[in-house]
């Protein structure tokens, strides 16, 4: 049995979530999380968002 970081649930199925990947990897490397299926959706939309936002914001150079 693996437990969710995010939520705390116990679940036979998790995901390997890297969250700094894409947003703060020069401060902090990759730090992998386990989450359960609902909070890796969830974290896959904030992702997404941020890449959105990431993306109509321009990029720095
Ligand atoms: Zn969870």
């Amino acid at each position: 049995m693996l437990r969710c970081d995010f939520c705390g649930a116990d679940t036979d199925i998790v995901k390997r979530v890297a969250i700094d990947k894409d947003y703060d990897r020069l401060t902090v490397r990759h730090v992998k999380r386990y989450a359960c299926k609902a909070c890796s959706e969830k974290k896959e939309q904030e992702r997404q968002e941020r890449l959105k936002a990431a993306s109509t914001e321009g990029r720095k150079a």
